[in-house]
């Protein structure tokens, strides 16, 4: 199963990615996740990626393309995968549609979460307070939230128009296990 989750940030991706890839058995590749996780080696580039995700800009494309190509051969993806966070460009959509051709490989399901962006941001604030992360403050949260309508909002209608049959629209203001239900729904569909 090869999914894509696309919905600007504090739409719930993150818990309803995991919760599908625990539940099909799928790798779940959250960019985000991945980048925080390089923060913690402390080297130069580390310092520099820093910089980035503190202000909440997007990481350049090469280094995106790079991790997500490594990681769709890792053998924990033989299953499929979950993509969480990415693509977030145009330019790395056109980089993992054209990896996907070469490798035959096809998307099953596209989900867009929906939501008003006055619900994420005051989500974004909260979740600043619990998980002490340095891309939640209110300027942060505003450059996020514009970088998703300026550069990953166009990729998603993008998606939309390229695979009108696998692309569902999700409200993700409801509840997290109602979510979660509806995203099973259509997989099991497909
Ligand atoms: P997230 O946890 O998905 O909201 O990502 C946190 C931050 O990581 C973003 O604000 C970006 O700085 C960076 N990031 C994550 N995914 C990408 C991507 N696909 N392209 C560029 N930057 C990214």
């Amino acid at each position: 199963m090869k999914i894509v989750l696309f919905g600007p940030p504090g739409s719930g991706k993150g818990t309803q990615a995991k919760l599908i890839a625990e539940t099909l058995n799928i790798c779940h590749l959250s960019t985000g996740d991945i980048l925080r996780e390089k923060l913690r080696e402390g080297d130069d580039i580390s310092l520099k990626l820093k910089e980035t995700l503190s202000s909440g800009n997007l990481v350049v494309d090469d280094i995106l393309n790079q991790i997500v190509a490594e990681k769709l051969f890792d053998k924990n993806c033989v299953n499929g995968f979950i993509l969480d966070g990415y693509p977030r460009t145009l330019a790395q959509s056109e980089f993992l549609l054209s990896f996907m051709e070469n490798k035959n490989i096809e998307f099953d399901s596209i989900f867009n979460f929906k939501i008003d962006f006055k619900i994420v941001k005051e989500r974004l604030l909260i979740r600043s307070q619990d998980e002490k992360r340095s891309d939640d403050n209110i300027d942060v949260i505003k450059t996020r939230l514009n970088k998703y309508l300026e550069e990953t909002y166009p990729v998603s209608e993008f998606f939309r128009t390229k695979f009108p049959h696998n692309y569902f629209n999700i409200d993700a203001s409801q509840e997290i296990s109602k979510i979660q239900k509806e995203l099973i729904k259509i997989l099991k569909k497909g």
